[in-house]
């Protein structure tokens, strides 16, 4: 699978043959100039084949290689507006055909343009998932067989390295807005000067305030003369998106705008009210009286579908079941979505992250086990099924509160019929849930998650008409999970609390106020204000992940209920008269009036008496008296500091020597020992010749002087004593030898320490 996956990846050549070479350039010319010719004469209500469209041979040889024979409504009008250079405003019923409807003109502009490897990107689609992205890619891939053209899949979750080498080669890129954006930031090998044609699938979707920043950002990047077709189930109309976009007399085309219905006429749609208790037992016996059907489950958040998934497979339903959510790694995303277009029955626990575009074969049913935020959201969800002219049926689950829901559908013309559920055939798995959460923590664990996330995400809907947190009965929803307690929801208890906090710096304010307060305050409104609550959905990610969406950790920081102390400070502020500005300089020098001793290290013996720290301090009095007074003298005395040096280094220099003799004592002590014991012969003999030997070491750290001197002397005296000398030469040699022994011999901190001592001094 995950092979499958790299070999589809960027960039694909959609052809592996080259042009045939026999073909002569002229008559090809001549032939795109025919085709273009013909664009202008389109009249789509004579379209009834994909031949009667002048299409080029490569894409008609593509569409009859595949079975597309008669073009859908939504591909027969906006195809022709598409190869005329029209900007498109495309919508039609989910699963009616769109993506055929843009990528059509994809191939024919660049085929007309006679466009080639070497100029670079011509055609660019972004689309709101990565799995539609891939969708889209397949669908080209399929149709743009026989033409010449590069395209590359350019989605999050994939090796940005790999893709960015290639993406310069790609004439037709599928992309996602997060990863274009990060290409068009980092990837000097991208470029898109040469653009001809942008398409937006599910156009509203990207235009929303989830992917405002990243659209605009990417939109500023492309050239401001190229073709724009925008496609989705629900269309944009709004007129600032289309100014952001800078369209340019675009043509709308919305083939089922006078329709009875804005869903599939295959769709059979009905709700259910059921308590929010109940909502567990309902899809149990749903999916229990389905097994042979192949099922998509909506859910709000990612932590549900991952509670349902894993509870529901120990459950074991008798069916296949799957989870397809945002926070779940790229590759194992396509390997689901995979498995799920090839079975026959299964059911499928999701987000919204399903809902828009995706193209799974024969799904029978759709269930909303959570509201959708919006009948935008609900058209696209129950989209899923009933696709190109087949049959779907779909149920919603509505709370009782949630009834308003209703009034949305019906004003977008969607028919949905209520049905009840029969007491007798519904089965509750709570005992059994139980149990599980019982013997598997970690399964607990996910439960209270999944309960938390749904509170959650019924208290950021946007629609508090339809979704009101305080009607939930968490209690009951907790037992219906298996919990025995609800877990707390700490993140409301702190949005309740803020908005009781905002009341009361409101409060003050009307009174009097400071221009700390209203930045407090119109920092915390406005981040109030801009909050987004539809990505959370949309974007199906986990709680985490929510959290840096939102930036709810920051949004919690700056709205964050002010504690009683803060507030007094924030009346402190408000009452004090005097707005003297302290500065840095000032707040140092009332450090200093304090005489703090910085950084001060004091170490104690066993005994707990202080260790002195002859390294760091001044041992001799002269030097503790010059640093005394040092901090009132300006600059330096260098005669008193002369004499300072001269004083420590005599106590380094005994510092040194008391060291040495220790080390040399320790030393004397252990070979006794050894010798004692007998245990070493050869070792104790080494050391032997000098045993007896104990040198004066107060000549050091200079014997090479004191020595000199000596034989010096002697040398004048005992003139001819040759025999003397010889001993003395010997007696050196061993001395020196000695000396490189016991420095050998020093640990490293000793060495250190000694090294310090010596960099003092100089
Ligand atoms: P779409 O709305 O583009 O996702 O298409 C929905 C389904 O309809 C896909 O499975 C397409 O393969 C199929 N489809 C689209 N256009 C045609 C066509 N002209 N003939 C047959 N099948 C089509």
């Amino acid at each position: 699978m995950s092979k499958k996956l790299k070999e589809t990846a960027v960039p694909k050549k959609i052809k592996v043959f080259t042009k045939k070479k026999n073909r002569k350039a002229e008559p090809e010319e001549k032939q795109i100039e025919k085709l273009q010719e013909n664009y202008k004469n389109i009249d789509s209500s004579s379209i009834k084949q994909f031949s009667d469209f002048p299409f080029s041979t490569s894409t008609q040889k593509g569409l009859k290689d595949f079975g597309f024979v008669k073009p859908t409504e939504i591909q027969r009008e906006c195809i022709g507006l598409g190869l005329q250079g029209y900007d498109i405003l495309g919508a039609a019923h989910t699963g009616s055909g769109k993506t055929l409807a843009f990528i059509i003109p994809i191939l024919e502009k660049l085929y007309t343009l006679r466009w080639t490897r070497l100029d670079g990107l011509g055609a660019l689609v972004i689309t709101p998932t990565r799995e539609l992205a891939y969708q889209i890619f397949e669908a080209l891939r399929k149709v743009g067989i026989h033409h010449d053209f590069s395209a590359g899949l350019i989605i999050g979750g994939k090796d940005l390295k790999f893709e960015r080498n290639r993406m310069g080669q790609c004439n037709i890129v599928i992309c996602t807005p997060g990863r274009l954006l990060q290409h068009m930031d980092e990837n000097s090998l991208f470029d898109c000067v040469n653009l001809k044609i942008l398409v937006l699938d599910e156009a509203d979707r990207c235009l929303d305030m989830g992917f405002e920043k990243t659209m605009n950002a990417i939109i500023a990047n492309l050239p401001f003369e190229r073709q724009t077709l925008l496609f989705s189930a629900t269309q944009t109309k709004s007129v600032k998106d289309l100014a952001r976009l800078s369209l340019k007399d675009p043509k709308y085309v919305s083939v089922h705008e006078h329709a009875k219905y804005s869903t599939p006429l295959g769709l059979e749609q009905s709700y259910m009210i059921c308590d929010l208790d109940q909502k567990v037992s309902v899809l149990w016996s749903f999916i229990k009286n389905h097994l042979k059907k192949k099922t998509i489950v909506f859910l709000s958040t990612c932590k549900q579908v991952k509670f349902f998934n894993e509870m529901f497979c120990k459950l074991r339903p008798g069916v296949s079941l799957l989870a397809l959510y945002g926070t779940l790694h790229q590759l194992k995303r396509m390997e689901i979505y995979e498995t799920f277009c090839k079975k026959q029955a299964a059911v499928l626990f999701a987000t919204d992250l399903v809902s828009r575009g995706l193209d799974f074969p024969e799904v029978h049913w759709v269930v909303q086990v959570d509201c959708p935020e919006d009948s935008d959201t609900y058209i696209h969800r129950v989209g899923r099924t009933a696709r190109y002219h087949k049959d779907g049926e779909s149920l919603l689950l509505l709370l009782p509160s949630e009834i308003k829901m209703l009034e949305e559908l019906e004003s977008k013309k969607i028919p949905i019929k209520k049905i009840e559920v029969n007491p007798e055939k519904l089965k509750n798995p709570v005992r059994k849930m139980e149990a599980f959460l019982a013997s598997t923590p970690s399964l607990k664990d996910t439960s209270q998650r999944a309960f938390v996330s749904y509170v959650k995400s019924v208290f950021l809907m946007k629609n508090k008409n339809i979704f009101d947190v305080d009607k939930l009965d968490t209690v009951e929803y907790a037992k219906s999970l298996g919990l025995s307690i609800a877990p707390r929801v700490r993140f409301i208890d702190k949005m309740k609390k803020n908005e009781k906090s905002n009341k009361i710096i409101k409060f003050n304010d009307e009174n009097e106020s400071s221009d700390y307060e209203n930045e407090l305050e119109n920092e915390t409104k406005s981040e109030y204000d801009k909050k987004d609550f539809s990505n959370f959905y949309n974007n199906n990610d986990d709680d985490d992940d929510e959290l840096d969406l939102f930036n709810v950790t920051n949004r919690d920081k700056e709205i964050a209920p002010l504690k009683p102390e803060e507030l007094s400070q924030l009346e402190f502020l408000k009452n004090s008269k005097s707005k003297k500005i302290i500065t840095k300089i000032a707040a140092a020098k009332k450090v200093l009036k304090k005489n703090f001793v910085a950084n001060k290290k004091v170490v104690f013996d066993d005994e707990g008496e202080i260790v002195p720290q002859t390294t760091k301090e001044k041992q001799s009095e002269i030097a503790r008296n010059y640093e005394k007074t040092q901090p009132e003298v300006s600059g330096i005395d260098i005669e008193t500091a002369k004499i300072v040096l001269k004083e420590e280094d005599r106590f380094d220099k005994q510092l040194f020597k008391d060291k040495v003799k220790a080390k040399k004592k320790e030393q004397k002590k252990k070979l006794k020992l050894k010798r004692k014991r007998g245990d070493d012969d050869e070792e104790v003999d080494d050391f032997d010749e000098s045993d007896g030997y104990e040198p004066d070491l107060s000549w050091l750290p200079d014997p090479d002087k004191i020595y000199g001197k000596e034989n010096a002397e002697k040398d004048v005296e005992n003139d001819k004593d040759e025999e003397k000398q010889k001993i003395r030469k010997t007696k050196k040699e061993k001395v020196k030898k000695k000396k490189q022994k016991l420095s050998e011999d020093l640990t490293v901190n000793e060495a250190e320490e000694l090294a310090m001592l010596l960099l003092n001094k100089k």
